[in-house]
C-alpha cells in the first residue's frame, strides 16, 4: 500500500516508480525488480545517464589513450630507449571512445531490460506531481517513488561568460577536432583529469583555479600534482579570482586577478569544470513538498528518504558522494528500504575515491585536518614513492602515500595515495579503516614485493621506526 501517491482506484500499477535512467536508476529498478516488485523506470534523454555516455567511460578511455602517447615519450627515462607517439587521428581516437560508449550502454543498460519482467521502461521527462508522478500528461499510479535524475555541469558565475562559447566535460569529450589551446576553468577531479588528457595528446593547456589543485585532497598530494602536471608542460595558475571573460583576436581571453596583479590568459576554446549541479529544475520537487540541501540537492537522510513520505532519493541529485559506485550503492538502499520498511542506513566513512590523473591520486577516510576539526590527536607518516622499490624499478618515483591514524589508539583514520595505479591501493586502505586496523597492524601485514601497495606497509611503518633503514621487504 503506498503511503505517497495511492490513485483514487486505491490501486497502483507499480510498486516503484524510478525516475531517470542513469547508473542509481538502473541500480533501484534492479534491485526493486530482484525483490519481485513492479517497476516503472523512466528515463529521459540517452539510456544510461551520465557515467556510461558523458562521464566515467568516455573520459577514462581518452585519458588511457593519453597515458599511451605519454608512455611512449616517458620511455626514455630508462637508458637505451627511446620512444614517440602522437595522435595521428583525433576524429579516429573520438569514434573509437563513441564505440566503447554504444558497446557498454547497449550491454550494461539497454540489454539488462528484457532480463528483469519486473521492470516496465517508459521514456519521457518525469514530473512531480502532489499525489505521484506525471508522464507524457498522464498519471503514473505508483506506491513509492525514487528520485535519480542526476547532475549537470555547473556554469560559474563569472561575467560575461554567457556571450563566449565553452565547453562542458561533455562537448570537450565529443570534439571533432583536437583544440590547439585549451584553458581549464576549475581545479577538481574533473578539470585536472581531462586538462592532463589534453595535454597530453597535444593540447597547450592552461588550468585556472580559485583555490589550489583538488582541495579536498591532502596539500601535499594537491602540491605535487600541480607540480608534475607543470613538469608535463600544463600551466597551472591557482588562488586566482576571475574578473571577466570575452571573445578578443579569435581567442577566448579570460582576465584574473593573482597577487594583486591583473593579467589575461586566453585559448583557442575554455573548457568549465567548476562542479555539478543536481537536476532537480522542471521536476516539481519543491511544488511536491520536498526539501533541498543547501547545494541544491534534494535533502535525503541516512535512509534515502526525502523530506516527504514515500519519496526516496539518490545519486548525483542528492548533491553529494558523487561517483557512479555511490549511486548505485545509495539507490540500492533507497530501493530495498522503499519496498522493505526503512532498515538499512547509508554509511560514506569508508568511500574510497579516485582522480584519474597519472599518477592518480586516490583517498579513503579523513585527511589530517579533517580528523583534527572532530577532534582526534592525530599522527600522521608519509612515504614518498622513492622508498618504494616498485617506483625505483619503473624509474618513475612520482607521488607519495600519506596515512593518518589516531595518537590515542594507533587505529588508522585515512589514506591518501598519489601514485601510479594507486587507485588499485587504496582498496586495502579501505579495508584496513574499515575493519579497524592499527597503524601497527597494517605495518605487520604481509605485502608482496615490488608492489605500488607495498607502500602502505612502508607508510606504516614509517609511524614507528625510519623506513629508509630497513632492508628489502623488512620489518
Ligand atoms: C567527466 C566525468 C567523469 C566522471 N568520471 C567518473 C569516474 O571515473 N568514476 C566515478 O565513479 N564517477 C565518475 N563520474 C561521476 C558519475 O558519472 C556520476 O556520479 C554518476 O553517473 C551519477 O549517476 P546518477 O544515476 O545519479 O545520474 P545520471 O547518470 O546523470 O542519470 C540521471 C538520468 O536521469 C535523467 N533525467 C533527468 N531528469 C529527468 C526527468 N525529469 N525525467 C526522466 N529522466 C530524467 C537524465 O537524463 C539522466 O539520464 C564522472 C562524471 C563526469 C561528468
Amino acid at each position: 500500500m503506498c503511503d505517497c501517491c495511492e490513485t483514487n482506484e486505491n490501486r497502483n500499477d507499480y510498486d516503484l516508480a524510478v525516475i531517470g535512467a542513469g547508473s542509481a536508476g538502473f541500480s533501484a529498478a534492479i534491485t526493486a525488480a530482484e525483490q519481485g516488485a513492479q517497476v516503472a523506470l523512466i528515463g529521459h534523454g540517452t539510456i544510461g545517464g551520465t557515467c556510461v555516455n558523458v562521464g566515467c567511460v568516455p573520459s577514462k578511455t581518452m585519458i588511457r589513450a593519453a597515458e599511451a602517447v605519454h608512455a611512449a615519450g616517458a620511455a626514455s627515462r630508462f637508458p637505451g630507449l627511446a620512444g614517440d607517439a602522437h595522435v595521428s587521428s583525433w576524429g579516429n581516437l573520438i569514434a573509437a571512445k563513441d564505440d566503447l560508449v554504444g558497446t557498454l550502454r547497449q550491454k550494461k543498460y539497454v540489454d539488462l531490460l528484457p532480463e528483469y519482467n519486473g521492470i516496465t521502461y517508459l521514456e519521457g521527462v518525469a514530473r512531480l506531481t502532489g499525489n505521484g508522478v506525471v508522464l507524457n500528461g498522464s498519471n503514473i499510479a505508483t506506491g513509492k517513488i525514487i528520485i535519480a535524475t542526476g547532475s549537470s555541469p555547473a556554469a560559474p558565475d563569472i561575467p560575461g561568460l554567457a556571450d563566449v562559447p565553452w565547453l562542458t566535460s561533455t562537448t570537450a569529450l565529443e570534439l571533432p577536432e583536437q583544440p590547439r589551446s585549451l584553458l581549464v576553468i576549475g581545479g577538481g577531479y574533473i578539470g585536472c583529469e581531462l586538462a592532463q588528457m589534453f595535454a597530453r595528446t597535444g593540447t597547450k593547456v592552461t588550468l585556472v583555479t580559485r583555490s589550489r589543485l583538488l582541495p579536498e585532497a591532502e596539500p601535499e598530494i594537491a602540491e605535487a600534482l600541480t607540480r608534475y602536471l607543470a613538469d608535463e608542460g600544463v600551466m597551472v595558475r591557482t588562488g586566482l579570482a576571475y574578473s571577466h571573460i570575452e571573445r578578443r583576436d579569435g581567442q577566448i581571453a579570460l582576465t584574473i586577478e593573482a597577487n594583486g596583479k591583473v593579467e589575461t590568459l586566453d585559448a583557442e576554446q575554455i573548457l568549465v569544470t567548476t562542479g555539478r549541479t543536481p537536476n532537480t529544475s522542471g521536476l516539481g520537487v519543491t511544488e511536491a513538498g520536498i526539501k533541498l540541501a543547501s547545494q541544491g540537492g534534494i535533502e535525503v537522510d541516512d535512509r534515502m528518504r526525502t523530506s516527504k513520505s514515500g519519496v526516496y532519493a539518490a545519486g548525483d541529485v542528492t548533491g553529494r558522494d558523487q561517483f557512479v559506485y555511490m549511486a548505485a550503492y545509495g539507490a540500492k538502499l533507497a530501493a530495498l528500504n522503499a519496498l522493505n520498511g526503512n532498515s538499512l542506513a547509508y554509511d560514506s566513512t569508508t568511500m574510497p575515491w579516485v582522480v584519474f590523473t597519472d599518477p592518480q591520486v586516490a583517498g579513503v577516510g579523513l585527511t589530517e585536518a579533517g580528523a583534527q576539526s572532530l577532534g582526534f590527536e592525530t599522527k600522521t607518516s608519509v612515504a614518498r614513492l622513492d622508498q618504494v622499490p616498485r617506483a625505483l624499478a619503473a624509474r618513475d618515483t612520482r607521488g607519495l602515500i600519506k596515512l593518518v591514524a589516531d595518537k590515542k589508539t594507533d587505529r588508522l583514520l585515512g589514506a591518501q595515495i598519489l601514485a601510479p595505479e594507486g587507485a588499485d591501493s587504496i582498496q586495502t586502505m579501505v579495508l584496513a579503516i574499515k575493519f579497524g586496523m592499527t597503524t601497527q597492524d597494517l605495518g605487520a601485514t604481509i605485502f608482496p614485493y615490488l608492489t605500488t601497495v607495498e607502500g602502505l606497509k612502508l607508510a606504516a611503518q614509517g609511524f614507528g621506526k625510519d623506513v629508509a633503514k630497513l632492508s628489502c621487504c623488512a620489518g
